[in-house]
């Protein structure tokens, strides 16, 4: 699905968020959103996925204006995956991962139903919790199950808000090539938040980089990492390599390193 977001303003009460974003986005790109705390990254998924009105602005999914859809037509559109989601009721991973198809059907869930929530539990190695309750896993295995239920829902477009983030470095890179091959198998686009530069660098075909609400710079890794852009965004001095076609940020330094001692009077 392609998604254009033009002339996107959105603000809390007393603070203006997001002032005037414009994307377009493929229908099989991974789209990487990066940027420091604060700078709107999640706010804008939030906007994309409905869940925050934009105060102007339009968000439009193949021609057609996401204000003239209702929950259930994007609900089928994209799958949403939060930082973190506590379930306030018991439920076990497979049921969890079932709510993923409730936009697919009415009350009563189909054989296939069923098949592609055993499918997915299978691919992202969840099967052998299936009937575990999902409150009482660990974060990382939580955020799998997220994933997961994204994923059963066969969404058009997939908006993961830093869905590696509690993910040791097997589960993360298992975790992307799931992304990954979804992308490709299936047909589907991506716009992720992360904050892992060299994941970022590794799958993303187009970098979003974000700061204080605009969009700073937006192109192929190759273009927007470097040097000058992470320093400009981040305030960090990095070094940059390529190792086998894929770029590398090394963080070195805060730019203002030498201020921060001072100012904490410790030396
Ligand atoms: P990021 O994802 O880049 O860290 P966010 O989109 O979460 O940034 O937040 C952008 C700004 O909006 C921050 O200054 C944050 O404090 C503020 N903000 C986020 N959520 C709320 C909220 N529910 N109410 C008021 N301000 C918020």
């Amino acid at each position: 699905m392609r998604v254009k977001v033009e002339d996107l303003y959105f603000s809390y009460p007393g603070k203006d968020v997001l002032k005037g974003i414009n994307l377009d986005l493929k229908e099989t790109d991974i789209v990487c959103v990066l940027g420091p705390n604060g700078s709107g990254k999640s706010t804008l998924v939030k906007c994309i996925e409905g869940l925050q009105p934009p105060q102007s602005g339009n968000i439009i999914f193949d021609g057609t204006n996401s204000s003239k859809l209702s929950r259930i037509e994007i609900a089928r559109l994209i799958g949403y995956v939060p930082q973190s989601s506590s379930q306030l009721f018991s439920a076990s991973v497979f049921d969890t991962v079932m709510m993923g198809r409730k936009p697919h059907y009415s009350w009563r869930c189909s054989d296939d139903d069923i098949d592609i929530v055993a499918d997915v539990l299978e691919q992202m190695g969840l099967a052998n919790l299936s009937m575990n309750e999902y409150n009482c896993l660990s974060g990382g295995q939580q955020q799998r199950v997220l994933i997961a239920r994204a994923l059963a829902q066969q969404p058009e477009l997939l908006l993961l808000d830093e869905p590696t983030s509690a993910l040791d470095i097997a589960h993360q890179l298992e975790v992307m090539e799931i992304i990954h091959n979804s992308v490709h198998k299936r047909g589907i686009g991506v716009l992720m938040v992360i904050h892992d530069l060299n994941l970022a660098s590794r799958y993303a075909d187009k970098i979003i980089m974000m700061k204080d609400g605009i969009v700073f710079a937006c192109g192929a890794p190759e273009e927007i990492f470097t040097k000058e852009n992470i320093e400009e965004v981040y305030g960090v001095e990095a070094n940059i390599f390529s190792h086998e076609g894929i770029l590398s940020v090394i963080p070195v330094r805060r730019s203002d390193a030498k201020l921060v001692p001072e100012s904490l009077g410790i030396f």
